[in-house]
């Protein structure tokens, strides 16, 4: 079996680069080991202003209106929605909040992301926020599962990184391919070639409850989130924790998550368990993508490092990275894994 490029891994980013590829021209291949994966954790939240300073994500002019216009287009493909918009009410929960949020609504280069602050009879003080959304990743990945699936181009299997034969080709088992992407999320950390790289992984946990009284028309953010869904569902997240990196739920992240959402809204304190899920953010040292093909050996390349912006990051830099395959564009020097090379261990004799 012949195929330009070998896909490993089926999150978002294996996926939306696999997808590219194919609409390309391209034969793929991909591989995944059908694990729960970061992807179908995530929230999937895309939230241009961020942080306790109220400021804009690195390059989210540019990264924002392609990953809305991609998702948009993927929802055509598909026939299903994926991308949900919903404004976001970020709750102010002191003078010096209030005072940033002033001077972000002063700056014009905000004006498309945020409307206003008000005084909300629920949360108090709020900013309300614009062109905020979610997407619905689980969804998004099944079609495009089904997808490589009815392309014959998809395989449950774990990767042995020891059947990997290297010459002017790539060959794994029956498959040769003319490069391997490796888009295998935190499990890079166990990569022989990429894992000189350095990855700060950080794990987060999730709840999903249900509850009559859930506000449905926006999305709360309050240093954690609650997100609505159908049915008076929702989910609220989500942790940090660069110590235990594993994906077992705990009692402390489920705790953590409940306390502060019953501050919030303590109305909520009898909501119905659904689930708790634990996942690996793929964050990075300098909070960059890694992107590119391997300094030594050139058949073997990298789609990782997406952190915690993978559904608004992962559109534009599938596409960039597929011109910089096609020998169209050259990668940005800011997510281009050429950045590290003097991380490489030395070769031994
Ligand atoms: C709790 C939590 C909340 C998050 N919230 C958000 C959010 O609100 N918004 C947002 O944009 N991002 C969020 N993220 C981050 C987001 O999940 C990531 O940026 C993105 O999903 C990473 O996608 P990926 O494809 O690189 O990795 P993954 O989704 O982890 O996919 C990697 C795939 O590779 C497979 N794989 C790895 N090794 C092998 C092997 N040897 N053989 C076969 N298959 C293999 C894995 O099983 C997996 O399916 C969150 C993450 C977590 C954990």
């Amino acid at each position: 079996m012949k195929f330009d490029f070998l896909i490993i891994g089926q999150g978002l980013a294996g996926s939306l680069l696999a997808f590219e590829l194919i609409q390309r021209g391209f034969k793929v291949f991909v591989i995944d080991n059908g694990l729960e994966n970061a992807s179908q954790v995530a929230a999937g939240l895309i939230n241009p202003v961020t942080g306790m300073r109220f400021v804009k994500s690195s390059d989210v002019d540019v990264l924002l209106p392609f990953a809305k216009n991609h998702y948009q287009a993927l929802e055509r493909f598909f026939k299903q929605s994926f991308y949900i918009k919903k404004p976001m009410l970020r709750l102010l929960k002191n003078n010096k909040e209030i005072e940033n949020a002033r001077k972000r609504l002063d700056n014009p280069d905000y004006a498309t992301y945020l409307s206003g602050i008000v005084e909300n009879e629920k949360f108090g003080m709020v900013l309300e926020q614009q062109q905020t959304a979610y997407l619905l990743i689980v969804r998004l990945l099944v079609a495009l599962k089904q997808f490589f699936i009815s392309r014959q181009c998809y395989q449950q299997a774990s990767l042995d990184y020891k059947e990997i034969k290297l010459s002017e080709f790539v060959s794994y088992q029956a498959i040769k391919a003319k490069q391997l992407i490796f888009c295998e999320g935190y499990l890079a950390r166990d990569n022989p070639w990429f894992s000189y790289l350095p990855f700060q992984l950080v794990k987060g946990e999730i709840l999903t409850l249900q509850h009559q009284q859930v506000p449905s028309s926006f999305l709360l953010n309050y240093g954690h989130w609650m997100i609505p869904l159908d049915d008076f569902n929702f989910r609220t997240g989500a942790t940090f924790d660069r110590e235990n990196i594993n994906t077992q739920v705990t009692e402390s992240g489920r705790d953590e998550l409940l306390t502060s959402l019953k501050v919030i809204m303590p109305e909520l304190a009898q909501a119905e368990f659904i689930k708790q899920q634990a996942n690996v953010r793929p964050c990075t040292l300098d909070k960059q993508p890694f992107i590119g093909l391997h300094p030594r050996y050139s058949q073997l390349a990298i789609f990782n490092g997406f952190g915690a912006k993978g559904s608004l990051q992962i559109p534009y830099y599938a596409q960039q990275f597929v011109d910089f395959l096609s020998k169209k564009q050259n990668l940005s020097a800011k997510v281009d894994i050429q950045r590290m090379e003097t991380r490489l261990p030395a070769v031994r004799d």
